[in-house]
């Protein structure tokens, strides 16, 4: 039986995106290929914050502190936190998705799998537990990636006949990461990718921002990957992990969706509960 190395599984709202104000139950991997601990800085600087954190004073995934720059789900990728996320094995998680549904079914909740980076090397463990009888009733699947990883053959086909299986459908909520990230532009942004998964998928794009400048390389990026074939919708959602962070610039940004024909994206689990973790 194939496992995954889990760093929170919850039930919330989802707050963003497509899906936004959906029930849904959050399945966070651990492990990231990036560490955007660009974001909420000064253009060109990086965060420390997280770096400031010590593992050892904190004794679960919960009581570790949130921070309001740098990547917000920090403890699903960083090594140092490595051992707050237990490796489980698929039939285990889905008696615990079992009991986090109200009704110990799927009655119309949504899948998110999200991360870190959901589509490294897990790929190879989700046909186990989206095969699992319980998950039959599951309608909807999100995988909210950063758009850098392939789909690898075995998953793309079982991706495709799960989506001609099942009544529901498989979204690519993709946040490609721009420079405000701190990552570079050559390593974030892979319309090749992104077209691959628009072929097994409902796929759109998100990205995050705060400036004039964010908006510019938003714009870019959004070229880019419609030059490549992308034909899906672009939001944008303003930076902020944190409340104080996130309202100082919802508004402009939603202003600049409006301009652009794009969609914009709140971030609920902000307004609603403070961003904390298992929400
Ligand atoms: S890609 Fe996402 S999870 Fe990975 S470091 Fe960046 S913000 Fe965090």
């Amino acid at each position: 039986m194939s496992k995954l190395k889990v760093s929170e599984l919850f039930y919330s709202i989802q707050g963003e995106g497509r899906y936004q104000g959906v029930p849904s139950v959050f399945l966070r991997v651990f492990g990231c290929n990036f560490k955007c601990d660009g974001f909420g800085m000064p253009r060109g600087q990086l965060s420390n914050e997280r770096i400031q954190i010590k593992p050892n004073k904190y004794k679960t995934y919960k009581d570790l502190p949130l921070v309001s720059s740098g990547c917000d789900s920090y403890a699903s990728w960083d090594p140092r936190f490595k051992d707050f996320s237990p490796l489980l094995d698929t039939d285990n998680i889905v008696i615990k998705i079992i009991d986090l549904l109200p009704t110990g079914y799927w009655q119309g909740e949504h899948l998110v799998i999200t991360g870190g980076e959901p589509l490294l090397g897990w790929q190879r463990s989700y046909p186990d537990l989206l095969g699992n009888d319980f998950m039959d009733h599951l309608q909807d699947i999100t995988f909210e990636t950063n758009g850098t990883q392939k789909l690898t053959t075995e998953f793309y086909n079982y991706l495709k006949a799960w989506s001609e299986k099942n009544k529901g459908e498989v979204t690519f909520s993709v946040s490609a990461k721009l420079p405000n990230s701190g990552e570079s532009w050559d390593e974030a942004i892979n319309p090749d990718i992104i077209c691959q998964y628009q072929e097994v998928g409902y796929t759109y794009l998100k990205f995050v921002v705060a400036t004039e400048e964010d908006i510019e390389d938003a714009e870019k990026a959004d070229r880019e990957f419609r030059n490549a074939g992308f034909v899906g919708p672009t939001y944008i959602m303003p930076v902020g992990g944190v409340n104080s962070v996130y309202h100082l610039n919802t508004k402009n940004v939603a202003l600049a969706a409006m301009k652009r024909g794009w969609r914009y994206s709140a971030r609920l689990q902000c307004d609603l509960f403070k961003n904390e973790w298992g929400t």
